[in-house]
């Protein structure tokens, strides 16, 4: 890392990594997101966060979307368990935690164990209760104790084709470092990219140095586009209509909780320890439905002015037929029937058809590569 680069969250990049000796240890086993989570607790991706959240800090970030010192936090980071588990991994100090296959990847160091009030924590961190929500959906049906304490990372999961594009804090920052790259533009997506969001992406670069790519891999809803082919499309954007040195694509596997605007300022904490300078917010980040303002997501960062990783605000974008261009409602006058739009529920049917739709909304080497999937969609 070198000096000039944008500091960490909180200013310090969090290293957990540590090779400790677990034989013994009373364990337990958790989810795949709960691993990655620690994961990236360990990375410094959650820097400051040094573990899961005591019950202050849990408290203060729901009510207000701040850690307890202060410091922006949005959405907890916590460790869920019933109440013998929990009883039982407060009494033993510390736990191994073994991931989805039965590696023992960290150990917990628990502090305390925590109940917490369900519908509260869906009031202030998604604004709604209403279970339809797919975040409030997931915190009903936690367990009912939480528990906190700082971890130790000892031990990776085996490499694998979905792990390849992991990137850590450290490894973009190296490779922005090594890139030359001063302004680096982080691009958050859960999507193959259209030809409009290419478009918006080299928008963005215009005037910096370089976008950094950062799919979300992780447990998504029904209907959105399986991991694998949003990693393959961008390669293929990336190979085929990037200059060399302007894009960098790293995955980032974390679970999208669809809080939107409290979910936004998260992404951006994200890429700013990545070493990113600025982050795209597009209409209705993160969001779900219509469960929030498509510009709440923008709003939010009037609260945040503090932050260091700076926001930039696009619409939508789209090609116009009469504009004869890539381009937004800020800037173009002309009506729908002149724009080259498709619905994600049309998209959708038509690949199930077998089609690939117009150029002017993917390319057909990304529809190309889609289209070679059985099944490109989440069940
Ligand atoms: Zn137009």
């Amino acid at each position: 890392m070198t000096n000039q680069q944008i500091k960490p969250h909180g200013g310090i990049l969090v290293n957990k990594i540590k090779k400790i000796d677990s034989s013994g240890l009373f364990s337990i086993s958790i989810t795949e997101d709960l691993a990655n989570d620690v994961e990236n607790i360990a990375d410094g991706i959650f820097s400051p966060l040094e573990g899961f959240l005591g019950k202050q800090d849990f408290e203060s970030v729901i009510k207000n979307g701040r850690l307890s010192n202060g410091l922006a936090w949005t959405i907890p980071i916590v460790l869920d368990a019933d109440e013998s588990t929990a009883t039982k991994m407060k009494e033993t100090g510390d736990v191994l935690l073994k991931n989805h296959v039965g590696l023992g990847v960290a150990i917990l160091h628990v502090e305390e164990i925590f109940s917490f009030d369900k519908e509260e924590t869906c009031k202030g961190v998604y604004g709604t209760s209403d279970v339809s929500h797919p975040g409030v959906a997931k915190t009903m049906s936690m367990q009912n104790y939480l528990v906190g304490g700082k971890i130790d990372y000892i031990q990776r999961p085996l490499e694998s084709e979905i792990r390849k594009n992991r990137l850590t804090p450290l490894q973009t920052r190296e490779a922005f470092s090594q890139a030359g790259w001063k302004t680096i533009c982080a691009f958050q997506t859960r999507n193959p990219p259209h030809v409009a969001h290419e478009m918006l992406q080299k928008t963005s670069i215009t005037t910096r140095d370089g976008v950094f790519v950062n799919p979300i891999i992780g447990k998504k809803k029904s209907g959105d586009f399986v991991d694998e082919v949003i990693i393959k499309c961008y390669e293929t954007m990336i190979e085929k209509y990037y200059p060399k040195n302007r894009c960098k694509l790293g995955t980032l596997h974390t679970e999208m909780k669809y809080a939107g605007p409290k979910e936004a300022i998260h992404h951006a904490i994200m890429r700013q320890n990545y070493g990113c300078t600025h982050i795209i917010i597009g209409r209705d980040h993160a969001g779900v439905g219509n469960f929030y303002d498509p510009f709440a997501a923008q709003r939010i960062f009037d609260d945040y002015p503090e932050l260091e990783i700076s926001p930039v605000f696009f619409p939508a974008f789209f090609y116009c037929k009469k504009c004869l261009t890539y381009t937004n409602p800020k800037a173009c006058p002309h009506g729908d029937e002149d724009k080259e739009q498709i619905s994600g529920t049309k998209l959708r049917e038509m690949i199930l058809k077998g089609q690939a739709p117009s150029e002017f909304i993917l390319r057909p080497e990304v529809a190309q590569v889609i289209l070679e999937y059985s099944h490109p969609f989440v069940d």
